[in-house]
């Protein structure tokens, strides 16, 4: 066999390009040299990181919302990956002038939009972390840290945020219990993973054929995942009951009764029910201890889906909202929404995973992990995981409990501001009360179509970028407030903004008329 050449053994040569490229003499045997060794690394990382750092330092300039036309992209790309190694400045070139003009930054302290994907230095660097040891949590074994940090984290959070004791993974003797928390990616995923724990525990006492009598049960203003959740998993029957307008969009218990009572009588089997804290489309929160009580009398499965609000249990001053936690099977909120921790992590914690696992795992008893750890891909739909842990570590630990309640204290009190400013313009009108810092208002009703009009107008500016929902059949916009970088100033001129392109978009409507 030859001698590996000095040229094949070097790591790097410096450019990023591997000197080998094109020698089709080589033995496939010899050492298999990567374009990108080692110290190329390290400085196009470094230099990556003082890129991603100027991006922040701009990103409040850039036009918050992408202008870019469908099918923009293709074009401006080779239609194949290419057959030679290029370099990472080749790269970066192309995300510079071709991939940044297709971005929203949504990380702009000018966007309002959906609901803030925070991110936040301390858990980037979590993220860098778990990305570089790229490690598969699926069971213990395969990585006891991975496994065990999540655990912690999720029982430090569960504590941050009062959640009851009844959702901690450690007893007071340090001994797991019967649940515990677990990261999954979205909160449509644990929407879906608690609705086949709930089909798993329903089922477990009755004969196969009434999976065809199963009813699941929210109210209209839940989140969409929990049709397709219904949808993925076949389950017959989805009632969305229509919420309330008069209790601000919350679901009514006696409504939710009476649809029960009609299923039972037509001989279904009501077996999941989903209540929210801060829906999405106005936050609204529904009463979650009478819920909690409808839930055990039919010995439903009861998940809260407190995606974006949720967190703001960690406030004493928010704690009405989530009286009844403990009459829940499983609760969610997701640290990638308003946790400064960036996506996917999305927290959720049940009493008893014994049902998760009945739905979940494939693993024999036997194999099951022994001692005092889980084995997490028995919680979840996929095997493989990250370690998506560290990021709550690192933020968790780099914040800590005084800086979040401050940092969410800070965002709820920019969302009054915007309630108020609403408030004292006569043009316009404030639709359900403002909540968890998202505030929804429209333009006094014209011929209805204006409010739509000035959001576009405010998203076409480049300035600023929320979008609109409906509320009883009317168009409405939502100023939802947790961009970590968001600050009183952003807030002011903003709704400058938008004060200044109502009077266009009213003068406009006027014109309009006959
Ligand atoms: C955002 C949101 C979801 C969906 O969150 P994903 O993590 O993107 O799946 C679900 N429910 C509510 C109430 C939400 O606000």
């Amino acid at each position: 066999m030859p001698e590996p050449s000095t040229e094949t053994r070097a790591v790097s040569n410096g450019t990023g390009v591997s000197s080998n490229a094109g020698n089709g003499q080589r033995n496939a045997l010899n050492d298999f040299v990567h374009p990108m060794g080692v110290e190329a690394y390290r400085k196009t990382a470094k230099d990556l990181i003082d890129w991603i750092c100027d991006y922040y330092a701009r990103v409040e300039s850039l036009p918050v919302r992408s202008e870019a036309e469908p099918g923009y992209l293709p074009p401006m790309l080779p239609t194949e990956a290419p057959d030679a190694p290029e370099s990472a400045d080749a790269v970066l070139s192309d995300i510079q002038s071709k991939i940044m003009p297709g971005l929203t930054h949504w990380q702009s302290p000018n966007f309002f939009a959906y609901f803030p994907a925070n991110s936040s230095f301390p858990a980037m660097l979590g993220d860098m972390l778990s990305g570089a040891l790229s490690v598969m949590g699926f069971l213990w074994s395969g990585s006891p840290a991975a496994t065990e940090l999540e655990t912690v984290v999720l029982d430090w959070l569960a504590k941050l945020l009062n959640l009851p004791a009844c959702f901690l993974a450690f007893g007071p003797d340090m001994k797991l219990g019967k649940g515990g928390g677990i990261i999954q990616g979205t909160a449509s995923e644990t929407v879906l993973v608690a609705l086949l724990a709930a089909q798993a525990r329903a089922m477990a006492s009755r004969p196969a054929e009434d999976r065809q009598y199963l009813v699941c049960y929210s109210s209209d203003q839940a989140h969409s995942s929990i049709k397709k959740a219904c949808m993925v998993a076949g389950t017959p029957h989805c009632r969305l009951i229509p919420a309330r307008p008069e209790l601000d969009y919350a679901l009514d218990p006696d409504d939710l009764t009476a649809a029960i009572d009609a299923d039972l009588a037509a001989g279904l089997i009501p077996f999941y029910l989903v209540g929210t804290i801060g829906t999405t489309s106005s936050c609204a929160v529904d009463p979650i201890a009478k819920l909690g009580a409808i839930a055990r009398r039919h010995d439903m499965w009861f998940h809260i889906d407190a995606a974006f609000a949720g967190v703001t249990a960690m406030l004493p001053e928010m704690q009405h909202y989530f009286q009844g936690l403990e009459l829940a099977d499983s609760f969610n909120t997701n640290a990638h929404k308003w946790l400064l921790t960036n996506f996917d992590c999305s927290c959720m914690w049940v009493q008893d995973a014994d049902p998760l696992k009945a739905a979940l795992s494939l693993t024999p008893a036997f194999l099951r992990a022994k001692g005092n750890a889980y084995d997490y891909k028995d919680w979840q739909i996929p095997l493989g995981r990250r370690f998506r842990s560290l990021k709550l570590f690192f933020m968790l630990r780099m914040y800590g409990k005084q800086k979040l309640q401050e940092y969410l204290r800070h965002h709820i009190a920019l969302g009054d501001l915007v309630a108020d400013l609403v408030r004292h313009d006569s043009r316009f009108e404030i639709v359900t009360p403002p909540r968890f810092a998202l505030t929804c208002f429209c333009l006094k009703a014209q011929t209805g179509k204006e409010t739509a009009a000035l959001v576009d107008a405010v998203n076409r500016s480049g300035k600023a970028f929320m979008i609109t929902t409906e509320l009883s059949g009317r168009c409405v916009a939502r100023f939802a407030i947790g961009g970590a970088q968001t600050q009183e100033r952003h807030i002011r001129a903003a709704w400058q903004l938008i004060s200044q392109l109502a009077d266009k978009v009213l003068a406009e409507t006027e014109g309009a008329r006959p």
